[in-house]
């Protein structure tokens, strides 16, 4: 399998490449040159194996080239291995038609660590092939950060410097990155930024030749086609749970740079019938506007209970429009160009009406949040996140037919926002025991001002060369 960047101009890569590149050198994000794709009888032959199996299955053929199903299978057993829940993704029922799709019960309690557990072991078995070192560099709206940290911190020829925005993450978001004291670990808390500088800041230092030349810079956030790979397999296990490939399911998720739910889509094209992927934002509603009237334009961040969400910019929404383009890089540049120059964009009535084909989108406000959060309680006996609150706000008011089920992906622990919880339920929900001393940790981190020039300075001083 061969990636290919969505601007048309950057050298195909296989799959090593892509992990180790992140962003590729035209500013695109890499996709694989076709969607593979399984028939009915493959699909119905993966019902009911373990989660690291089918992840090893579903995976093989986007890594063919690079690794083995074998050697996968031995990276997706340890990955997975370390989920609290022998299930790992499970499902739990809510009503009649709604679902929760748990994906929360990895070590930093949110759905990043389904993939990011996986791509730290997939760094170490690539830099392992070779001399060379990797500086990651990432921006964190909060589970990110903490998830990367856990599945890089200690190990060899990595460093990572994670960006967040001071102040905008939770007290358990930022507590599990900043007491991570591993020496290749570094936090970099920006001033007066928010998570869309903070990302604004890290795609520069991947077209800064000035930091290129010296170091391997290395991506961690979704623009990192790996993390979307790892994610494609939680969208089968659910739908195999719930009768595919015979019946066809929904999907409701919570979104902030479009990569999770990006998943879907490829899971869609790969040949699990999805009935509906809609789209949930919360107030920041960039891809509400963008998919219900087709104006991608980039509105000023409002801080919510839903941090993770709170995102004007959806890197991974190329990937989709490149698709919707009739795969035409050239043509994806010159838009996404124009949109860098001016933050807003008109989808083209291709690009609309093909993603109306399989997309439904939803906002759901601060009191839509909360009570959501107030019904799963008081009805179903589930404490629910803000995040995911936002999935099953949209998940029951989009209209889907009665005898599709609709799956919310439960993409955080609501002890990772614990104050939000209790307002909504009276319920104050308790931190697992596996994190259950994070308030007594010491904290490590470095506070800059939020300007590029900062913060590149910061990594040229502390990383490590390139070879
Ligand atoms: C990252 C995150 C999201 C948004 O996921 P995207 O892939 O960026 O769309 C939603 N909820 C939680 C809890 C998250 O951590």
């Amino acid at each position: 399998m061969d990636y290919i960047s969505t601007r048309g101009r950057a050298p195909a890569l296989d799959f090593e490449g892509a992990t180790l590149a992140g962003l590729a050198s035209d500013g695109g994000l890499y996709v694989p040159r076709t969607w593979p794709r399984f028939s009915a009888e493959e699909i119905a032959a993966m019902a009911g194996l373990p989660y690291a199996q089918l992840a090893a299955r579903v995976m093989a053929p986007f890594v063919a080239g690079s690794l083995t199903e074998e050697r996968l299978l031995e990276l997706t057993t340890e990955a997975y291995g370390r989920f609290a829940h022998d299930a790992v993704t499970p499902l739990v029922q809510l009503d009649g038609q709604q679902w929760l799709l748990e994906l929360f019960h990895g070590p930093t309690l949110a759905f990043k660590d389904v993939a990011l557990q996986l791509l730290g072991l997939l760094f170490e078995e690539f830099l392992g092939r070779s001399e060379r070192n990797l500086t990651i560099v990432g921006a964190t709206s909060g589970d990110t950060g903490s998830a990367a940290i856990d599945a890089v911190a200690g190990r060899a020829k990595v460093d990572i410097f994670m960006l967040h925005p001071r102040g905008r993450v939770s007290d358990v978001q930022r507590r599990q990155m900043t007491t991570v004291l591993a020496p290749n670990v570094h936090n970099l808390a920006l001033e007066h930024a928010s998570f869309d500088d903070a990302q604004a800041i890290v795609k520069r230092m991947f077209n800064d030749q000035a930091m290129t030349g010296r170091f391997a810079i290395g991506a961690v956030n979704s623009i990192n086609w790996a993390r979307l790979m790892a994610q494609v397999v939680y969208y089968f296990a659910a739908g195999l749970q719930l009768g595919a490939p015979h019946r066809k399911v929904a999907f409701s998720v919570p979104t902030g740079n479009f990569g999770d739910v990006f998943a879907g889509y490829v899971a869609a094209q790969m040949g699990l019938p999805i009935e509906r992927l809609i789209v949930a934002t919360n107030v920041n509603d960039i891809l509400h506007r963008a998919l219900a009237q087709g104006d991608y334009s980039q509105g000023t961040v409002t801080p919510t209970a839903a941090p993770s969400m709170d995102i004007q910019v959806s890197s991974n929404f190329e990937r989709l429009l490149f698709d919707l383009n009739g795969r035409d890089g050239l043509a994806l540049a010159e838009q996404m160009a124009g949109f860098e120059a001016t933050r807003a964009m008109q989808l083209t009535n291709a690009q609309r009406e093909g993603a109306a084909a399989l997309f439904a989108s939803a906002r759901a406000d601060a009191d839509e949040m909360a009570s959501t959060i107030r019904w799963a309680w008081e009805h179903c006996g589930e404490l629910i996140d803000p995040h995911t609150a936002c999935g099953l706000f949209a998940a029951r008011t989009a209209g889907i037919a009665a005898e599709v089920p609709v799956v919310t992906l439960a993409t955080a622990h609501p002890a990772k926002f614990p104050e939000a919880v209790e307002r909504a339920t009276g319920q104050r929900p308790s931190l697992p025991a596996r994190v259950g001393d994070l308030f007594e940790r010491e904290e490590k981190y470095v506070t800059l001002g939020g300007t590029y020039e900062a913060v590149a300075a910061f990594v040229a001083e502390h990383a490590s060369p390139k070879v």
